[in-house]
Order: C-alpha cells, then structure tokens, then sequence
C-alpha cells in the first residue's frame, strides 16, 4: 500500500497466490476503509501541489517512469507471471507494452489543447471573445483488473497525472504486487507525492467507500459488467469511465483463405488461457469453409503446449482460479448436452486446462452468450454476410470484432453494421496498440482508453469570456 507517495506497513496482509500451483508469490499490507479515507486526504493536498507543475515537469516524470519500467522490465514480468499466471513471454510483452504507455502518457501532458470559440458568431455575443481551456478533473480513482495487471492500471494513472490530476489505484487483490510496484516506480519517477496513492486489497471491501467518496470525481474501471454496474449504480454525481468484458467474435467471410489466418485465431482464443477481455472466444465461419477452417484449428489447439507458465515451452499457462476452471467447463457440458461437439481439449490439471475447439452450439449457450474468460473458440458456420452480422450482433456486448474478407465492398458493410467500440479488417479482435482509441459500446463499456482519450475523459473543459465593450 502507497499513500502520498510512502510506503505503509501493515501487519494485516494480501497474500498473493501462483495459480499454477497455489505457492506464495508475495505479500503486501491490506487497505482498511480509514486508508481510502487517508489517501483520498493525501490525494487533496496532491492535487493542489500538481496545481504548481507545469505540463514539462508532469511529462518529465511521466517519460523517467517509462525509463524505470524499462530497467525494472524483467522483476515487473516475473511478478507478472507468478500473480497472475500468464507465460512469461506474455508477461514481457505486457511490460514492454507498459513501457510504451508511459511514453505517450507523458506526451499527452504537453498536448492539453483548448481553442477559442468565435463568441461573436452568435447575435448576442458581440463585443465577447472565448475561448476554452483543459483542467484536470480532480482526485481520480482507477479500479483495474487482474488480467493485465501493469499496462491496464498505467492505462489509468498515467494519463491521470498527464492530465495534473492525483490518483488512488485499487489493483485486483491477486495481483496486488504488481500495483504496488507500479506506484513506487512512480514514487521513484519523482512524481509529486500526494498525487500517489495504491490501496491494496479486497474490492468489495474498500470499494463502497472509495466509489461514494464525493472527493473523488472520475472512476476509471476496468473489470467485469457486474461489477461496473454496481459501481455506477453507487457512484453518485461523479464521472465514470468503464472497460468491461465482451465475448468478441471473429468472422471469416466466403471469400478467407483459412490457412492464412488459422494461427492467428488460435492465439486470439488460447494466449492468456483466454484471459483477455477482447479474446476470440466466438468464430463465425462460411458454411463453405466450416469443415476444413475447424480440421486446421483442431491441428493448432493440439500443438500448444498448457502448464507452468514459468517454464518457457509453455504456451497455455493456468485460468486465475479453480473456481473458474469449473465454471468454464460446466458451460462445456452444458452446451454439449444441448448437442455441441467437443472437437478437442478440455482435460484439467489443477488449473491449467488445454484449449477447447467447441462446433455446433445454440446462440442461446452459455459459451456463446457470456463472457467466457477461458482457452476456449466456439465455432459455427454461417449461410451469409446477413446471418453473420446477426450472429456478431446477437449480444450484449460489444468491444472489438474481426473480419477477414479481401472484398472492400464486403468489408465496408461489416464495418457500419457491427455494433462495436472496434472493428478490424484481416486481423483478431485481439489486436491493440496502446495509443489507438480503445473501449465498447453496449455492455461492454463507457468511455475511450488510450492516453490521448482518456485525457480527455479525465479533464474538463474551463470556459473563459472576456467581454471588451
Ligand atoms: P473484477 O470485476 O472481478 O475486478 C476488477 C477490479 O474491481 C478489481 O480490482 C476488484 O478488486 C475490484 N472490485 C471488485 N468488487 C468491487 C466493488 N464492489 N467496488 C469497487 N471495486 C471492486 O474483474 P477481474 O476478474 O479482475 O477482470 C476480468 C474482467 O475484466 C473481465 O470481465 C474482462 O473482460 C474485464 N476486462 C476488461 C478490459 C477492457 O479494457 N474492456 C480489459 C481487461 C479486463
């Protein structure tokens, strides 16, 4: 735990757990209700010192976090792996993504543009010139998940303090390391200490209290659709901004070659163990292509290897829990009673669970219509671009969607009539670069992440008239 920039001992402990075979991977001190109430005291006094930085100096620590990150890439993805069990190739992937964000996080605080607004344009306004400015929002709270447990919380704090405002991190319980070094990273950074508070613990524990604070004006989330839900139901006048889950689809229209993509769709289901908000978990197939696209993805679900995912072979490391690992498999049975083949995978290990190829489901399955978050692709075959665009939309989410098809006219269509915060042409739903305008539409979420948008959601816009007669 970090409040005002210090490290807080505490003999109340998080204990932080391999999934793979349960052992320790650490401990830090557990939050109580008076800590959200310290940090949020500390982030006050934060804000008004970050009052007295100029956007040089908030870019200066931002781009020195993202040298720090990068010298400490290789503890960051150790404790990356042992937390939250994906590989440790993942896990360097992740921090160097992370990297990355800190670098354009810390651009953003030199770009905070405002512009005038021709006053005398309307029939009253003569003799007015306007213009608007950016200021920060205020103390901003930023929930993150444990899925990406570096780059989705610098996803938050760092266009946060580009933007001038304190932060209070509440990283997920099991990966609670992992946060609290992020927020020392930022100590070390030389960022302004009131500004930089890491309250580690339980969620629905400390966040009734943080969520309700009125101190607090933005909550960035990014989690599941329950638990967002409840957070702007009892977030109060404040702005909210949601990340939350979906169960992305993949089509592969007449004309794909499924050669030339059935890796990919592979890694979009399997990598993470399926643990990625925008995983592949439904793929929509040309009746044409149906038999043959599943004969080659049965070949590359086969060839992964699933376990430790500190051991460098690995290429499917363990789901986050065991409770998990049942649940996705009595969404398995469930379908398969309803008549679905299990073209392969599915045996458990404690939690490691070798990647499912799922045909043949109904829409109203389980493992089609809710979030899956497991190395699991349910494919079904289509008739037409109709029927596809039907079965993508047949949802309540809606995050990113992919299509593969070389014939523009085709894709232009899916593109307008997917319902999505992303649609891409030739590529997973996967694919994310840390700048572009990331987020859903629908459950899926409120708001754009990505540092040049979410400076934009964490400040407002100043009004300023001068009237000169
Ligand atoms: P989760 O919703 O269980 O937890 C997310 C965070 O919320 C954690 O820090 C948790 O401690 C906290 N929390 C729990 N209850 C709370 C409460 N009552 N008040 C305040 N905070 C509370 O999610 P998870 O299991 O950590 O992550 C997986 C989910 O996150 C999936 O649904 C996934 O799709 C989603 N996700 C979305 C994105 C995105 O960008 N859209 C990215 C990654 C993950």
């Amino acid at each position: 735990m970090i409040i005002a920039g210090k490290a807080i001992e505490s003999n109340d402990r998080v204990i932080t757990h391999n999934p793979y075979d349960n052992s320790v991977a650490g401990d830090v001190s557990r939050a109580s209700e008076a800590d959200v109430e310290k940090a949020v005291e500390a982030a006050r006094r934060g804000l008004e010192d970050l009052a007295h930085q100029t956007p040089y100096d908030r870019y200066s620590t931002l781009i020195k976090l993202s040298g720090i990150l990068s010298q400490r890439a290789e503890q960051f993805a150790k404790t990356i792996a042992s937390e939250m069990g994906k590989t440790l190739r993942e896990a360097r992937a992740e921090v160097a993504r992370a990297v990355q964000t800190a670098a354009w996080s810390a651009e953003e605080a030199k770009r905070l543009y405002g512009s005038t607004v021709p006053m005398d344009a309307a029939p009253t306004g003569t003799g007015k010139v306007g213009l608007y400015l950016r200021v920060p929002v205020g103390i901003v709270a930023a929930i993150s998940p444990f899925n990406f447990p570096l780059n989705l919380s610098l996803h938050k704090i760092g266009p946060a303090y580009a933007a001038g405002n304190p932060f209070i991190l509440k990283p997920a319980e099991s990966t609670s390391m992992t946060g609290e070094m992020l927020g020392q990273a930022f100590v070390d950074a030389g960022a302004v200490p009131g500004a930089v508070n890491v309250l580690t613990g339980s969620g629905s524990k400390l966040g009734l209290k943080l969520v309700t604070h009125p101190d607090v004006r933005l909550i960035t989330f990014t989690g599941s659709r329950d638990v967002g839900a409840w957070i702007t139901r009892n977030a109060g006048l404040k702005k909210v901004v949601m990340e939350l889950g979906s169960n992305s689809a993949v089509v592969l229209a007449q004309d794909a070659v499924p050669e030339d993509m059935v890796k990919r769709v592979a890694l979009g289901g399997y990598s993470q163990a399926g643990q990625v908000c925008i995983s592949v978990q439904r793929v929509y197939v040309h009746e044409k292509l149906f038999d043959h696209f599943v004969d080659l993805l049965e070949q590359q679900a086969r060839a992964l290897t699933a376990g430790n995912q500190l051991d460098d072979a690995t290429d499917v490391g363990p789901v986050v829990t065991h409770n998990d690992v049942l649940r996705i498999h009595s969404w398995i049975d469930e379908a398969v009673a309803h008549g679905a083949r299990l073209v392969c995978g599915g045996e458990i290990n404690g939690n490691v669970m070798t990647p499912v190829v799922l045909t043949g489901t109904r829409e109203t399955d389980k493992v089609v219509q809710d979030e899956l978050f497991g190395p699991v692709l349910v494919v079904n075959k289509f008739k037409d671009d109709d029927q596809a665009i039907a079965m993508v939309n047949n949802s309540r989410y809606g995050l990113q969607a992919g299509v593969y098809t070389h014939d523009l006219n085709r894709a232009w269509r899916y593109v307008r009539e997917i319902h999505a915060g992303g649609v891409l042409i030739n590529e997973i739903p996967n694919f994310r670069v840390d700048l572009m305008p990331y987020g859903g539409v629908k459950e899926s979420g409120i708001g754009r992440e990505g540092p040049r948008f979410a400076v934009e959601e964490m400040t407002e816009i100043k009004l300023v008239v001068f009237h000169l007669g």
